[in-house]
């Protein structure tokens, strides 16, 4: 920092800051912000304006800082409080690695939501703690898209964790993919460029989705897709940067994750690429009803391309399914290069995040709760009792210390999701 004198410093007045500063400084609990906020507010030592100003931003900073942990520590205060009975659970609409997806509704707001339930043993016989915390901290991070699925609360009982999901009900996209059994391009790109969209998002902020899977892909009630499942999401990871974790399912597994190699965000390029042949194929590429040939193909095979794609298809996916990482569509310039395909040509791109581009297909959901497009797998499952455990909100516990939250625009808003 440079400070401009306005009038000459007289040998007095050096004399004067000099002893004022080392009286401060003896004081061995002034840390040094203090110190400027004392030297500030003794005008006579100091009038310098740049400096003044300085510190009067340093200390409105540190006011906004106050006042937003204040706001956070209050809304998990609240969160912490929520508990299982603030919801009736009105339907099984999934199942995860962990517990079930259940429909519920908020019983004083009315708001319907998708809790996820996951229970704390399974989770630990697995180890997977540290998967379950990072989806947490995923949601948490204020993560906002058009694509992703919004987190509203999470809390904890002793046995179980609740993850408090926007309930997104168009039905998983391969749900009316196994119906139609392919989509023509232009529907398939407009799903694609969305998840493109959604992953660049994640990218930006060092967040490999990872996870790219059939399942994972929702349709909401207007027909736009929206990521759901951020478990095995990873933090940290820049673009370039490598990791070094085996997770995923066999089909739309990387050949560097399948092989245990370091790998990058190209993982969810690799991702969108097998969903992408799987729109335009009705089968994921490299497909083997036997695994072991499957993850074989994954490694070796040729990639065969049926004759009816187009040129920009053959191109987006050969350069997507490309198993030399560096040469991978994404890889340099992530979700950049995508923009640039041809593939894309029809894209607006700014359009499509706006959602000013109207879906290709749109679900007919007759309301929030609609439950016409789950599998009749799950809503015919009953809602397993222990899911309203009769007990209040447990505390941190030692596995899961700080897991419940409310997000803190629900806390300000408080508006019911309908
Ligand atoms: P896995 O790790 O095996 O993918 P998971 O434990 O992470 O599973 P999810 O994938 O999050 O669980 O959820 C399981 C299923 O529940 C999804 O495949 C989807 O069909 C449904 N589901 C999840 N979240 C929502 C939501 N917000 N709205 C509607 N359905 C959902
Ligand atoms: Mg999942």
């Amino acid at each position: 920092m440079t400070v401009t004198p306005e009038r000459p410093m007289t040998y007095a007045k050096m004399k004067g800051l000099v002893t004022f500063f080392s009286a401060l400084l003896k004081e061995k609990k002034v840390v040094f912000s203090d110190f400027l906020h004392k030297l500030v507010s003794s005008q006579q030592l100091c009038q310098h304006l740049d400096t003044q100003r300085l510190l009067q931003r340093q200390s409105k900073m540190k006011r906004r800082r106050r006042e937003e942990k204040a706001a956070l520590s209050s809304a998990n205060t609240e969160a912490s409080q929520m508990k299982p009975s603030d919801f009736d659970y009105l339907k099984v609409i999934g199942r995860g690695s962990f517990g079930k997806v259940l429909l519920a509704k908020h019983r004083k707001q009315g708001g319907y939501y998708a809790v996820k339930v996951l229970q704390k043993q399974m989770i630990i016989k697995r180890r997977e703690q540290q998967h379950v915390m990072v989806e947490r901290s995923v949601l948490l991070k204020g993560l906002q898209h058009p694509f992703l699925v919004g987190l509203h609360f999470s809390f904890q009982t002793p046995n179980t964790l609740y993850f408090v999901l926007d309930y997104v009900n168009g039905g998983e996209l391969f749900y009316h993919l196994q119906r139609e059994g392919s989509f023509p391009e232009p529907r398939a790109a407009f799903y694609a460029a969305e998840m493109a969209a959604a992953l660049g998002y994640l990218h930006s902020l060092n967040i490999v989705y990872r996870d790219l899977k059939p399942e994972n892909i929702l349709l909401d009630r207007d027909g736009h897709v929206m990521l759901t499942d951020f478990g095995l999401c990873k933090e940290g990871v820049a673009i370039g940067g490598i990791m070094h974790t085996f997770c995923g399912t066999p089909e739309y597994l990387a050949p560097e994750v399948l092989q245990g190699q370091p790998y990058s965000p190209a993982v969810d390029w690799w991702g969108l690429g097998t969903v992408l042949f799987e729109m335009l194929c009705g089968l994921p590429p490299f497909y083997n009803h036997c695994k072991a040939e499957m993850f074989e193909n994954i490694l070796h095979a040729q990639l065969q391309l049926p004759s009816g794609f187009s040129e920009a298809a053959r191109s987006l996916l050969e350069g997507l399914l490309e198993r030399d990482i560096a040469k991978r569509l994404g890889e340099s310039r992530d979700i950049e290069e995508l923009r640039d395909h041809p593939f894309f040509a029809f894209i607006n791109w700014d359009d499509l995040v706006a959602k000013k581009l109207r879906p290709p297909f749109i679900p007919k959901v007759s309301g929030p709760c609609d439950i016409s497009y789950i599998d009749p797998e799950f809503t015919q499952q009953p809602v397993p009792a222990s899911v309203n455990e009769r007990v209040q909100a447990a505390g941190a516990s030692a596995a899961f210390p700080g897991f419940s939250f409310m997000n803190p625009a629900e806390y300000v808003a408080a508006e019911p999701v309908s």
